[in-house]
């Protein structure tokens, strides 16, 4: 199906960008368009006016230092997972692009894109929730900072208002070393997550200090498994601990079934990859 029609508008700065989505209620940015083409292919959704950000070069490009990786939001999959010293610092990254649809959605997706868009089955969502990352936002009520926790609201749904502008993501450097993995089971068509696990774990001197365990695919936004946090917190980062982080992974997590993946299945998945991602982390 073709979309309805629009307008279309290249913006050249971030400030002409919200100044066109204020004048235009019925606009909506593109970004790497691969998310929000399709859904305008299927009319599912039908923005007046497209805002194209893709040549906004204040919103690309990685940089590490004063204790936080800066990610501009513009920029790609690609360019994310391969900057100098993301690999190193936060392993997760990677390790969940890698498995991010293909080599075509890598080349043209953005962070900022996966963020705002807050698919229930994307990847970068939970490893962005579980790295403790925030986002800098611009809008007409001017810049601010929304802090992880409070972006993600519910299915396809953030904290963004209309007219805001995901301008950068930043992510704290972890203290102790770089203890952070991600694990997915793929659906087999899609390639989306039916469950992905992200987890960054401090364990400064062996005990847990920090334990952040994120699920999505499962849930309707990427959701903590709290009583895995809790039960690794303050304990020996070893086998015992994370035998007992696993057995509970899925508790207390309100489990989305669907005719290709039940509830039931998607918690054992939960615990399988939680235990993959711990041990993963725990090899760091
Ligand atoms: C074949 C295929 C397979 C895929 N497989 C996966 C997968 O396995 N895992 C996965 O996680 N994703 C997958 N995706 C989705 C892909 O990751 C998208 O690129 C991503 O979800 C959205 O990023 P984008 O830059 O393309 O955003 P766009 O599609 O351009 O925009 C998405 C939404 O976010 C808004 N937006 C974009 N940027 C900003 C910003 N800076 N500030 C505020 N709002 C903004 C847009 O207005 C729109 O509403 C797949 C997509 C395709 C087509």
């Amino acid at each position: 199906m073709f979309p309805t029609s629009f307008e279309y508008h290249r913006a050249t700065s971030v400030a002409e960008a919200v100044a066109m989505l204020g004048e235009h209620p019925d606009a909506k940015i593109l970004a790497g368009g691969h998310s929000l083409i399709p859904a305008m292919k299927l009319r599912l959704a039908a923005p007046a006016m497209l805002v194209d950000l893709t040549r906004v070069a204040e919103l690309k490009g990685v940089t590490l230092g004063d204790g936080v990786a800066t990610i501009g939001a513009m920029t790609t999959y690609d360019e994310l997972r391969f900057a100098e010293g993301i690999a190193d610092a936060f392993p997760a990254i990677p390790e969940a692009i890698n498995v991010i649809g293909d080599q075509q959605v890598r080349a043209h997706g953005t962070i900022g894109g996966a963020l705002a868009h807050n698919d229930p089955a994307a990847d970068l969502t939970a490893v962005f929730l579980a790295l403790g990352g925030r986002v800098e936002v611009a809008g007409s009520s001017g810049p601010r900072t929304i802090d992880g926790e409070d972006l993600f609201v519910d299915l396809w749904t953030t904290s963004l208002e209309p007219d805001d502008i995901i301008t950068r993501v930043i992510l704290p450097l972890a203290a102790d070393g770089a203890r952070s993995a991600y694990r997915k089971h793929a659906h087999p068509a899609s390639g989306y997550a039916v469950v992905g696990v992200a987890v960054a774990i401090e364990a400064a001197g062996g005990v847990v200090s920090k334990a952040s365990i994120v699920v999505t695919g499962a849930t309707s936004k990427p959701t903590h498994a709290a009583a895995a946090e809790a039960a690794l917190a303050g304990k020996a980062f070893d086998a015992d601990s994370l035998a007992a982080a696993v057995s509970i992974a899925a508790d207390g997590l309100e489990i989305n079934g669907d005719p290709y993946a039940s509830e039931e299945y998607r918690s054992q998945l939960i615990k399988v990859l939680t235990r993959r991602a711990l041990e993963a982390a725990m090899s760091r």
